[in-house]
Protein backbone atom coordinates (compact mmCIF):
# COMPACT_ATOMS: atom_id res chain seq x y z
CA UNK A 1 0.00 0.00 0.00
CA UNK A 2 0.85 3.30 -0.80
CA UNK A 3 1.83 5.71 2.43
CA UNK A 4 3.08 8.71 0.88
CA UNK A 5 2.34 10.08 -2.64
CA UNK A 6 4.07 13.06 -4.45
CA UNK A 7 2.72 13.93 -8.15
CA UNK A 8 4.41 16.85 -9.99
CA UNK A 9 4.60 18.80 -6.36
CA UNK A 10 6.08 22.24 -6.60
CA UNK A 11 7.07 24.79 -3.84
CA UNK A 12 8.69 28.54 -3.44
CA UNK A 13 10.25 30.70 -1.41
CA UNK A 14 8.29 33.71 -2.52
CA UNK A 15 9.26 34.44 -6.00
CA UNK A 16 11.46 31.91 -6.60
CA UNK A 17 10.19 28.44 -7.58
CA UNK A 18 12.49 25.57 -6.14
CA UNK A 19 10.45 22.35 -6.97
CA UNK A 20 8.98 22.30 -10.23
CA UNK A 21 8.00 18.89 -10.14
CA UNK A 22 8.75 16.56 -7.91
CA UNK A 23 6.83 12.82 -8.05
CA UNK A 24 7.48 9.99 -5.30
CA UNK A 25 5.81 7.37 -3.41
CA UNK A 26 6.99 5.86 -0.12
CA UNK A 27 5.13 2.24 0.39
CA UNK A 28 3.71 1.76 3.54
CA UNK A 29 7.27 0.29 5.94
CA UNK A 30 8.68 0.67 3.07
CA UNK A 31 12.10 3.50 2.74
CA UNK A 32 12.75 5.80 0.46
CA UNK A 33 16.15 7.71 -0.43
CA UNK A 34 16.66 11.31 -1.93
CA UNK A 35 19.77 11.81 -3.70
CA UNK A 36 20.34 15.12 -5.53
CA UNK A 37 23.41 17.83 -5.12
CA UNK A 38 23.51 20.90 -3.14
CA UNK A 39 20.42 22.81 -3.72
CA UNK A 40 18.94 20.39 -5.79
CA UNK A 41 15.42 20.71 -3.37
CA UNK A 42 15.72 17.68 -0.63
CA UNK A 43 15.42 19.69 1.81
CA UNK A 44 12.59 21.63 0.55
CA UNK A 45 10.52 18.65 -0.42
CA UNK A 46 10.72 17.25 3.45
CA UNK A 47 9.61 20.78 4.33
CA UNK A 48 6.94 21.07 1.77
CA UNK A 49 5.61 17.49 3.31
CA UNK A 50 5.96 18.70 6.41
CA UNK A 51 4.21 22.08 5.79
CA UNK A 52 6.47 24.52 6.48
CA UNK A 53 6.50 25.22 2.88
CA UNK A 54 3.42 25.73 0.63
CA UNK A 55 3.42 23.57 -2.37
CA UNK A 56 0.76 22.77 -5.31
CA UNK A 57 0.17 19.42 -7.06
CA UNK A 58 -0.42 16.02 -5.12
CA UNK A 59 0.67 15.63 -1.62
CA UNK A 60 -1.15 13.31 0.05
CA UNK A 61 -0.58 10.90 3.12
CA UNK A 62 -2.48 7.76 3.92
CA UNK A 63 -5.31 8.80 1.17
CA UNK A 64 -5.56 12.51 3.28
CA UNK A 65 -4.40 15.77 1.56
CA UNK A 66 -1.99 16.97 2.88
CA UNK A 67 -1.72 20.86 1.33
CA UNK A 68 -2.72 23.34 3.40
CA UNK A 69 -1.98 21.60 6.36
CA UNK A 70 -0.30 23.28 9.05
CA UNK A 71 3.31 21.10 10.80
CA UNK A 72 1.41 20.51 13.74
CA UNK A 73 -1.61 19.09 11.41
CA UNK A 74 0.67 17.18 9.22
CA UNK A 75 2.64 15.52 12.57
CA UNK A 76 -0.74 14.25 14.30
CA UNK A 77 -1.17 12.87 11.04
CA UNK A 78 2.18 10.50 11.96
CA UNK A 79 4.62 11.93 10.17
CA UNK A 80 7.97 12.88 12.03
CA UNK A 81 10.52 15.27 10.43
CA UNK A 82 14.18 14.73 11.61
CA UNK A 83 15.10 18.48 10.05
CA UNK A 84 19.06 18.86 9.38
CA UNK A 85 20.69 20.39 12.14
CA UNK A 86 18.68 18.11 14.52
CA UNK A 87 16.27 20.72 16.59
CA UNK A 88 17.49 18.95 19.81
CA UNK A 89 16.71 21.78 22.50
CA UNK A 90 19.60 22.65 24.33
CA UNK A 91 18.05 23.78 27.02
CA UNK A 92 16.28 20.32 28.06
CA UNK A 93 17.93 17.20 29.29
CA UNK A 94 18.37 13.64 26.80
CA UNK A 95 14.47 12.72 29.20
CA UNK A 96 13.21 16.11 28.41
CA UNK A 97 13.61 16.05 25.05
CA UNK A 98 11.94 12.87 24.67
CA UNK A 99 9.34 13.41 26.43
CA UNK A 100 8.53 16.53 24.04
CA UNK A 101 8.69 14.03 21.21
CA UNK A 102 5.89 12.57 22.93
CA UNK A 103 3.54 15.71 23.75
CA UNK A 104 0.79 14.35 21.27
CA UNK A 105 0.67 11.24 23.39
CA UNK A 106 -1.41 10.42 26.44
CA UNK A 107 -0.49 7.09 26.84
CA UNK A 108 1.69 6.85 29.88
CA UNK A 109 2.92 3.23 29.72
CA UNK A 110 3.57 3.22 26.06
CA UNK A 111 5.39 6.44 26.96
CA UNK A 112 7.36 5.03 29.51
CA UNK A 113 8.20 1.57 27.18
CA UNK A 114 9.70 4.13 23.99
CA UNK A 115 11.80 6.07 26.26
CA UNK A 116 13.19 2.79 26.97
CA UNK A 117 12.97 1.05 24.04
CA UNK A 118 14.99 4.37 22.68
CA UNK A 119 17.55 4.23 25.41
CA UNK A 120 18.50 0.37 23.91
CA UNK A 121 18.41 1.43 20.32
CA UNK A 122 21.19 4.58 21.54
CA UNK A 123 22.67 3.43 24.57
CA UNK A 124 24.90 6.18 24.57
CA UNK A 125 21.65 8.50 25.30
CA UNK A 126 21.12 6.75 28.53
CA UNK A 127 24.68 7.43 30.17
CA UNK A 128 23.77 11.15 28.85
CA UNK A 129 19.75 10.63 30.20
CA UNK A 130 20.47 13.64 32.70
CA UNK A 131 22.98 16.17 30.21
CA UNK A 132 20.98 18.98 28.56
CA UNK A 133 21.22 19.36 25.27
CA UNK A 134 23.52 21.48 24.91
CA UNK A 135 26.35 19.50 26.28
CA UNK A 136 25.77 16.48 23.73
CA UNK A 137 27.90 15.65 20.47
CA UNK A 138 27.32 15.93 17.48
CA UNK A 139 26.29 12.66 17.57
CA UNK A 140 24.80 12.25 20.57
CA UNK A 141 22.26 15.30 19.30
CA UNK A 142 21.91 13.33 16.14
CA UNK A 143 20.62 10.13 17.79
CA UNK A 144 18.29 12.29 20.55
CA UNK A 145 16.75 13.82 17.01
CA UNK A 146 16.09 10.41 15.65
CA UNK A 147 14.79 9.15 19.56
CA UNK A 148 12.60 12.29 19.76
CA UNK A 149 11.03 11.39 16.26
CA UNK A 150 10.38 7.29 17.97
CA UNK A 151 8.57 9.26 20.54
CA UNK A 152 6.03 10.54 18.49
CA UNK A 153 4.91 7.24 17.14
CA UNK A 154 4.98 8.25 13.92
CA UNK A 155 4.24 5.59 10.61
CA UNK A 156 6.70 7.82 8.29
CA UNK A 157 9.86 9.19 9.78
CA UNK A 158 11.27 12.22 7.27
CA UNK A 159 15.48 11.97 8.06
CA UNK A 160 17.36 14.76 6.63
CA UNK A 161 20.93 14.92 6.43
CA UNK A 162 21.67 12.53 9.29
CA UNK A 163 25.11 11.93 9.30
CA UNK A 164 25.89 15.56 8.26
CA UNK A 165 29.04 16.41 10.46
CA UNK A 166 29.67 12.96 11.67
CA UNK A 167 32.45 10.54 11.74
CA UNK A 168 32.63 8.08 9.49
CA UNK A 169 31.90 5.39 12.22
CA UNK A 170 29.24 7.36 13.87
CA UNK A 171 27.26 8.01 10.86
CA UNK A 172 27.44 4.03 10.17
CA UNK A 173 26.25 3.53 13.77
CA UNK A 174 23.31 5.94 13.75
CA UNK A 175 22.28 4.34 10.32
CA UNK A 176 22.33 0.80 11.81
CA UNK A 177 19.98 2.02 14.57
CA UNK A 178 17.51 3.29 12.21
CA UNK A 179 17.48 0.22 9.91
CA UNK A 180 17.01 -1.76 13.24
CA UNK A 181 14.29 0.23 14.02
CA UNK A 182 13.30 -0.18 10.72
CA UNK A 183 13.12 -3.88 10.74
CA UNK A 184 11.62 -3.70 14.41
CA UNK A 185 9.06 -1.05 14.26
CA UNK A 186 7.93 -0.79 10.40
CA UNK A 187 8.32 3.13 10.33
CA UNK A 188 8.37 4.23 6.80
CA UNK A 189 11.36 5.85 6.08
CA UNK A 190 12.13 9.11 3.76
CA UNK A 191 15.80 9.75 3.94
CA UNK A 192 17.67 12.81 2.62
CA UNK A 193 21.40 12.08 2.86
CA UNK A 194 24.81 13.50 1.01
CA UNK A 195 26.62 10.24 1.47
CA UNK A 196 24.62 7.57 -0.83
CA UNK A 197 26.55 4.61 0.50
CA UNK A 198 25.28 5.37 3.89
CA UNK A 199 21.41 5.98 2.03
CA UNK A 200 22.13 2.67 0.20
CA UNK A 201 22.31 0.49 3.64
CA UNK A 202 18.55 1.90 4.65
CA UNK A 203 16.47 2.56 1.57
CA UNK A 204 14.91 0.13 -0.82
CA UNK A 205 14.40 2.88 -3.34
CA UNK A 206 15.71 6.22 -4.35
CA UNK A 207 14.95 9.06 -6.04
CA UNK A 208 17.50 11.55 -7.67
CA UNK A 209 16.36 15.44 -7.91
CA UNK A 210 17.87 17.56 -10.08
CA UNK A 211 17.07 21.49 -10.16
CA UNK A 212 14.19 20.73 -8.65
CA UNK A 213 13.11 17.92 -10.63
CA UNK A 214 12.79 14.30 -9.85
CA UNK A 215 14.88 13.05 -12.95
CA UNK A 216 15.44 8.95 -11.89
CA UNK A 217 13.84 6.40 -9.51
CA UNK A 218 15.19 3.10 -8.91
CA UNK A 219 16.38 0.47 -6.51
CA UNK A 220 19.25 0.91 -4.56
CA UNK A 221 20.92 -1.49 -6.56
CA UNK A 222 20.25 -0.38 -9.90
CA UNK A 223 21.40 3.02 -8.79
CA UNK A 224 24.09 2.21 -7.57
CA UNK A 225 25.14 0.02 -10.79
CA UNK A 226 24.47 3.32 -13.01
CA UNK A 227 27.84 5.15 -13.82
CA UNK A 228 26.71 8.47 -13.40
CA UNK A 229 25.23 8.21 -10.21
CA UNK A 230 28.58 6.64 -9.09
CA UNK A 231 30.54 9.66 -10.77
CA UNK A 232 27.52 12.33 -8.95
CA UNK A 233 26.89 10.66 -5.34
CA UNK A 234 29.10 7.88 -4.47
CA UNK A 235 32.94 9.32 -4.56
CA UNK A 236 33.98 6.84 -7.82
P1 LIG B 1 21.32 21.16 0.48
O1 LIG B 1 21.91 19.81 0.46
O2 LIG B 1 22.33 22.23 0.14
O3 LIG B 1 20.49 21.47 1.69
P2 LIG B 1 18.89 20.73 -0.98
O4 LIG B 1 18.80 19.83 -2.15
O5 LIG B 1 18.33 20.25 0.30
O6 LIG B 1 20.36 21.19 -0.80
P3 LIG B 1 17.19 22.98 -0.64
O7 LIG B 1 17.74 23.30 0.71
O8 LIG B 1 15.85 22.38 -0.73
O9 LIG B 1 18.19 22.06 -1.42
O10 LIG B 1 17.25 24.30 -1.50
C1 LIG B 1 16.79 24.39 -2.84
C2 LIG B 1 16.98 25.80 -3.35
O11 LIG B 1 16.14 26.69 -2.61
C3 LIG B 1 18.38 26.34 -3.23
O12 LIG B 1 18.68 27.06 -4.40
C4 LIG B 1 18.31 27.26 -2.04
O13 LIG B 1 19.22 28.32 -2.18
C5 LIG B 1 16.89 27.77 -2.09
N1 LIG B 1 16.36 28.07 -0.74
C6 LIG B 1 16.37 27.23 0.33
N2 LIG B 1 15.76 27.80 1.39
C7 LIG B 1 15.37 29.04 0.99
C8 LIG B 1 14.68 30.13 1.64
N3 LIG B 1 14.28 30.04 2.91
N4 LIG B 1 14.46 31.23 0.89
C9 LIG B 1 14.84 31.31 -0.40
N5 LIG B 1 15.48 30.33 -1.07
C10 LIG B 1 15.75 29.20 -0.38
Amino acid sequence: MTLLELVDLTASYGPIQVLESVSLTVPDGGAVGILGANGAGKTTTLRAISGAVRSTGTLRFDGKDLRGLRPDQVAALGIAHVPEGRGTLSDLTVRENLKVGAYLRKDRKGIASDIDYCLDLFPQLQERIRSNGSALSGGEQQMLAVARAIMAKPRLMMLDEASLGLAPSTARSVYDAIGRLRRESGIAMLVVEQNANLAFTLVDTATVLETGRSVLTGTSAELRGMDEIRRAYLGG
